[in-house]
């Protein structure tokens, strides 16, 4: 947004709440790019909006009772305004939206408008007709959505900071019995890669020094060259690196599915792309993720991690796993929790299966009772959390790339990230903000890592 428009006297402000995964986060920023030339600007405060959007999550059941429980205390915010104070639009955006739009009209009768991920370039055009009476849009578009949303303006950019997410792929096919994203971001579908390129080269320009690739299939990607010929996204890291200011790469989520060769290489050959691979499994038994339609093995999983590994000998590990999935037996469960200790991993997400209305999985007879969903959730997160501190204490000792993304908590401290995604605090000035130093990690604290700058003389300072 330029600079005078705060003082344009139709002015507006608008507040979003992002639930859910990063895509959501990028295409929170898309809205208030799209929002920007029709005079809205961002605010943190609902207090002064006259728009609130919240960009919801659908993956899991809770996600959507939150939202749920949001719009009511939004509207009694609403009703609870001076008499004659603007009027206040309330809008749902998201994968909640698409997959419930008429449910929340009817229960949330203070929503202006619905739509869903596939229209955030249409929203002005829907604020105007919200203006006269309740809209919802929830269709699949032909046109790309990406080819009709402004650029990141550079002044946005530089606001988000150092680091910044660039979606490549949107959609899935694969269809895993347990998940919605095919039902609410649709098909499947990749990013030109010169559309891509472009975006990635304007936050180069705006300062950003390294980008995070998203997708829900990230690694299927498969974005269209100017010659027709279709580029995977190995290929696409390749010319990525050579952007000039983009100093790394990371991308997330990958499905095991689609590691293939180039992309395995390009973890070799590019110090840009980092050493951090988030490959969601969901269980370590067979019968599991053949019940899940996952369409691929224990031993096949393993068997990827290992070649990775030998690409990447460095390489942390992050995952998703899902406990309590219909069917799902004491051995079933063992599996998982043996495959967790012989893969090691830096990191991991796990969650207790819950059903999503319309999906297989929601089907099945053999649903699993509660309880035993969260005694499994408990094993399992202790010994996630067991590894992804061995993984910390691992690290102290060891002299690594920090880039110095901001101000730390406390005066005189600065916090970054590890190339394998750690957050790192230290004792800096923080005009060092930017740059990526060498730097030895001193100490571990639950979540994060204590440093000290090397100097080019090998001391630490
Ligand atoms: N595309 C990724 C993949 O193939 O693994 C995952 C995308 S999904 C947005 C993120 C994670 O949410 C999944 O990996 C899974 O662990 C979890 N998830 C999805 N549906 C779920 C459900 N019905 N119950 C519990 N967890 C679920
Ligand atoms: Fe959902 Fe990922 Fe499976 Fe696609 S691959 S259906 S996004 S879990």
């Amino acid at each position: 947004m330029s600079d005078n428009q705060p003082n344009l006297p139709n002015a507006k402000k608008v507040f979003i709440k992002t639930y859910g995964c990063q895509m959501n986060v990028y295409d929170s920023d898309r809205m208030t790019d799209a929002l920007a030339p029709h005079g809205y600007t961002p605010t943190s405060e609902m207090g002064e909006a006259d728009l609130v959007l919240l960009n919801t999550c659908h993956i899991r059941e809770k996600a959507a009772e939150k939202v749920y429980s949001e719009l009511g205390r939004i509207r009694d915010f609403r009703n609870e305004r001076e008499p004659g104070a603007k009027k206040m639009l309330i809008g749902v955006a998201g994968c909640v939206a698409q997959a419930e739009g008429e449910e929340i009209m009817a229960r949330a009768p203070a929503v202006d408008l619905v739509f869903g991920p596939q229209s955030y370039h249409r929203l002005p055009e829907l604020l105007t007709k919200a203006q006269t009476g309740r809209v919802i849009d929830t269709d699949f578009p032909e046109e790309d959505k990406f080819a009709h949303l402004p650029a990141p303006k550079k002044e946005v950019t530089i606001s988000r900071g150092l680091t910044a997410f660039l979606t490549v792929q949107e959609g899935c096919d694969k269809f895993c019995s347990f998940c919605v994203v095919p039902y609410t971001r649709g098909a499947e579908v990749s990013r030109p890669v010169a559309q891509v390129l472009a975006e990635a080269r304007g936050l180069a320009d705006a300062g950003v020094r390294e980008i995070t690739l998203l997708g829900q299939n990230v690694n299927a990607y498969h974005g269209l060259d100017g010659n027709g010929v279709s580029v995977s996204l190995g290929a696409l890291c390749y010319m990525l690196a050579e952007i000039e200011g983009i100093e790394r790469i990371r991308y997330t989520t990958s499905h095991p599915r689609d590691m293939d060769d180039e992309l395995i290489a390009a973890h070799r050959d590019l110090p840009e792309l980092m050493p951090y691979l988030h490959l969601p499994v969901q269980s370590g038994s067979d019968t599991i993720l053949k019940a899940m339609n996952r369409r691929h093995t224990a031993a096949e999983y393993y068997e990827i991690i290992d070649r990775i590994r030998a690409a990447r000998p460095d390489m942390a590990l992050s995952g998703d796993f899902i406990v309590g999935f219909p069917g799902e037996t004491d051995a079933d469960f063992a599996a998982t929790v043996e495959m967790v200790q012989k893969i090691g991993y830096a990191s991991a997400f796990s969650f207790k299966y819950s059903t999503r209305p319309g999906t297989p999985g929601a089907q099945m007879d053999n649903q699993i009772e509660e309880h035993v969903k969260a005694e499994r959730l408990e094993i399992l997160q202790a010994e996630i959390t067991r590894q992804s501190q061995a993984f910390n204490a691992g690290c102290v000792g060891v002299t690594m790339p920090v880039l110095i993304e901001k101000p730390g908590r406390n005066s005189g401290q600065v916090a970054g990230r590890s190339p394998y995604l750690q957050a790192v605090h230290i004792s800096a000035d923080k005009s060092l903000i930017g740059q990526i130093l060498p730097v030895e990690i001193i100490g571990q604290a639950k979540n994060s890592l204590e440093g000290r700058i090397v100097t080019a003389n090998g001391l630490a300072v």
